[in-house]
């Protein structure tokens, strides 16, 4: 594993790899790693000869300034489990190195309907800093291939809105990993390092919800399905922000259900003062 800090170095020596004829993945993180960003690390080993991997926790991300600060930072370890994997480059680069001091980087992202709910809605803000850290690190990497988690199910769609937006779809291809989880169903987040041992128990219940939801999916009404999900959840001691069924390709809040169109559950909910979301796909079409 090759360790660049500086993106004008790592942007040579990929373009020499180029040059050379090797495809390169891209699998962009902020750190604090899980076995869910270690699966997307090995998925991208499967279609590209490099694998580059950044760590960055991206100021421009965060809406809530606190949750910035406590987003937890395990850069040794990460080394550590990142040695075990296919990773050819680590890239670890410093804020002044994506976000130029002096520069302007208030750039607006024209993503449409994605931008305003659900996530979009509930944290102002969070998808253009997303779109601005994502532009500067596939410019410095130009990858063949990214990889992203579905865990992030609207991130996804952002990304994929961005790509296009910077002309780059027919040159970049988007794999999406499925989400990787502990063994009571919670799903792999690096936030999870911040709940105590009863509080990852707990936070199962959120897998559980999705699943009742899927479990309790008939045409028609949705609304009753998910009040009694939200109910679950507010049962359990969370402070919900959304549990919602949306059309899986648009994310067009869905109340009644047609039978065919494809469907995702999402929610967001925080369990003390750490927040958590998770997605199932309802449908299989
Ligand atoms: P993050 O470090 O949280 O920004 O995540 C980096 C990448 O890992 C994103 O594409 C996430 O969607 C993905 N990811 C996060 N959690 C999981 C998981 N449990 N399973 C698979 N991928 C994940």
């Amino acid at each position: 594993m090759i360790l660049f800090k500086k993106s004008n170095n790592l942007h040579k020596w990929l373009e020499n790899q180029r040059e050379k004829g090797k495809s390169i993945g891209f699998v962009p993180t902020m750190g604090a790693l899980h076995k869910g960003h270690l699966s997307l690390i090995h998925l991208t080993k499967q279609s590209a000869d490099i694998v580059v991997c950044s760590i960055f926790v991206n100021p421009t991300q965060f809406n809530d300034k606190k949750d910035f600060e406590k987003y937890p930072i395990t850069i040794e370890k990460d080394i550590i489990a990142l040695s075990g994997t296919e990773i050819d480059v680590l890239f670890l680069p410093s804020v002044d190195e994506i976000y130029s001091p002096g520069s302007n980087h208030s750039e607006i992202y024209e993503l449409g309907f994605i931008e305003t709910v659900l996530e979009g809605s509930s944290r102002p803000g969070h998808f253009q800093g997303v779109c601005k850290v994502v532009r500067r690190l596939l410019s410095i990497v130009m990858p063949d291939i990214v990889y992203l988690g579905q865990k992030d199910y609207q991130q996804c769609m952002v990304i994929k809105k961005l790509v296009e937006l910077m002309g780059l779809s027919g040159q970049i291809k988007i794999g999406i990993a499925p989400t990787l989880r502990e063994k009571n169903g919670l799903a792999m987040s690096s936030r999870n390092m911040r709940l105590t041992e009863e509080e990852r128990e707990k936070a199962s219940i959120i897998h559980n919800t999705l699943n009742f939801i899927k479990g309790e999916l008939r045409p028609g009404d949705l609304k009753l399905v998910k009040k009694r999900a939200m109910e679950k959840l507010q049962e359990a001691g969370f402070k919900v922000e959304y549990v919602d069924v949306a059309n899986a390709n648009s994310l067009q809040h869905v109340d009644n259900w047609n039978g065919s169109e494809k469907l995702v559950a999402l929610v967001a909910a925080f369990l003390g003062n750490v927040r958590l979301i998770d997605n199932l796909v309802l449908t299989d079409n």
